[in-house]
C-alpha cells in the first residue's frame, strides 16, 4: 500500500514516521502542498492519498485521483465536509476517517479559552511582562456553583460537561439526542439554556439545521455577562451579529478556536500580511474576545490516535476489512 499525504506539517510527519514501524506493509511519501485540481496529478502511481480539514476534494480534484486510479481516500481528520461525496462514490472510491480520536483534546481546549477570557489571562500575561503589576482590568468571577450550557453532548460535549461538572458548576444541555452516560446534566430546550447559563460552549457539528446558530436572536436570548466558546465550526456562529452582541456589552467574554473567515488562514503564518476586509481583525480588536486558530485537536495523545487509526484504516482496506465506523457513506 502506497499512500500520498497532502498538507503535510513537521508534526504530522513526525507522529506518523513513529507509528510506521508498526505498519511494515504501507510505505509513505510526504507532500508539504496540499491537494487541489493541479495537485492532484501527483498521486499517480500511489494507491491512496491522505489529506486534511483544508483539503480541496471537490470534483475536479476527484476527477483528477480517478485518472490517477486512487481507490482511498484517508482523512486524518473526523470532518469530511470538503469531500464531493457524490463524485467519490461514483468512481467506488471509498473515504475512511479518523471520528472521535480524543474528545479530552478539543474539550479540554475549551475550557482553557473560557478560563482564559474569564481570568484575562491573555492580559496578564502582557502586564506583568511589561512589569505591570496591577490588577486592574484582570477581575473575573468563580465558574464554581455558576451554570455551564453545553450544546451537543457528543464525544467532544460530554468531555467538556464533565470537566464544567468537576468544577462544580451546575450543567445545562441541549441535543437533539440525550446523552444517557451524562446524569448529571438537566437536558432543557435551547431558550431556557441560552436563558440561564453563564457559560454557553458549542459542541454540535455544522449543517444547515446548526448554520448560524447563534445570531442576533439567540444571542438576545442570552443573559447578560455570559461566556461565549466556539471549538466546533466558525458557521454556528453569525459573526456580524456577534460583533453587535460584543459591541453592546452582552459578553464578559468570548474564546473562538473556530471561525467563518478561518478557511484562509488555519495553519498559516500570514504575520506579514495586512488582513484587509477581514471581520477577524473586527473581532480580534476586542479585549474580551480570544481566538486560537483551529488548534482544539492538537495534543500530542490526539495525533497518535490520529496516526494510528489512519494506518490501520489503510491496512484493514487492503485486508478487505473495512472498518464500518470509519467508513464515510
Ligand atoms: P459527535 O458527533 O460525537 O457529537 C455531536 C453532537 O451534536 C451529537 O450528540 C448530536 O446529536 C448533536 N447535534 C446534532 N444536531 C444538533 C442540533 N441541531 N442541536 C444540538 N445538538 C445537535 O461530534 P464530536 O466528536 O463531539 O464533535 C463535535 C464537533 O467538534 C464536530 O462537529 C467538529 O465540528 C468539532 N471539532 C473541532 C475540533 C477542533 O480542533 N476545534 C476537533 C474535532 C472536532
Amino acid at each position: 500500500m502506497k499512500i500520498l499525504f497532502y498538507d503535510t506539517k513537521v508534526y504530522d510527519k513526525e507522529t506518523f514516521n513513529l507509528a510506521l514501524p508498526d505498519f511494515p506493509e504501507i510505505t509513505v511519501d510526504y507532500l508539504k502542498t496540499d491537494i487541489s485540481p493541479k495537485t492532484a496529478a501527483l498521486a499517480k502511481g500511489y494507491d491512496a492519498i491522505c489529506a486534511f480539514v483544508s483539503s480541496d476534494l471537490g470534483k475536479e480534484t476527484l476527477d483528477v485521483l480517478h485518472d490517477c486510479s486512487v481507490r482511498l481516500l484517508l482523512m486524518r481528520c473526523a470532518g469530511f465536509n470538503n469531500i464531493d461525496l457524490e463524485t467519490a462514490k461514483k468512481y467506488g472510491m471509498t473515504i475512511l476517517r479518523v471520528p472521535g480520536y480524543s474528545p479530552e483534546a478539543v474539550a479540554e481546549h475549551a475550557m482553557a479559552l473560557a478560563l482564559a477570557v474569564n481570568r484575562h489571562l491573555h492580559k496578564a500575561y502582557i502586564k506583568v511582562r511589561e512589569n505591570n503589576f496591577s490588577l486592574a482590568g484582570l477581575m473575573g468571577y468563580n465558574f464554581h456553583q455558576k451554570t455551564a450550557g453545553i450544546i451537543g453532548t457528543g464525544k467532544i460535549g460530554a468531555a467538556m460537561a464533565r470537566i464544567c461538572h468537576g468544577f462544580g458548576m451546575k450543567v445545562l444541555a441541549y441535543d437533539v439526542y440525550k446523552n444517557p452516560a451524562l446524569d448529571f446534566v438537566t437536558y432543557v430546550e435551547l431558550d431556557e439554556l441560552l436563558a440561564s447559563s453563564d457559560l454557553i460552549s458549542l459542541h454540535c457539528p455544522l449543517m444547515d439545521s446548526t448554520y448560524h446558530l447563534i445570531n442576533k436572536d439567540t444571542i438576545a436570548k442570552m443573559k447578560d455577562g455570559v461566556i461565549l466558546i466556539n471549538t466546533s465550526r466558525g458557521g454556528l456562529i453569525k459573526t456580524d451579529d456577534l460583533i453587535l452582541g460584543i459591541r453592546a456589552h452582552k459578553f464578559f467574554g468570548v474564546g473562538l478556536d473556530v471561525y467563518e473567515e478561518e478557511t484562509p488562514n488555519v495553519f498559516e503564518d500570514r504575520s506579514d500580511e495586512i488582513l484587509e476586509h477581514s471581520t477577524t481583525a473586527r473581532l480580534l480588536s476586542f479585549p474580551n474576545v480570544i481566538i486560537t486558530s483551529h488548534q482544539g485537536f492538537f495534543t500530542e495523545e490526539a495525533l497518535k490516535a490520529i496516526a494510528c487509526t489512519t494506518l490501520s484504516n489503510a491496512r484493514d482496506f487492503e485486508a478487505g476489512t473495512i472498518p464500518e465506523y470509519n467508513l464515510v457513506k
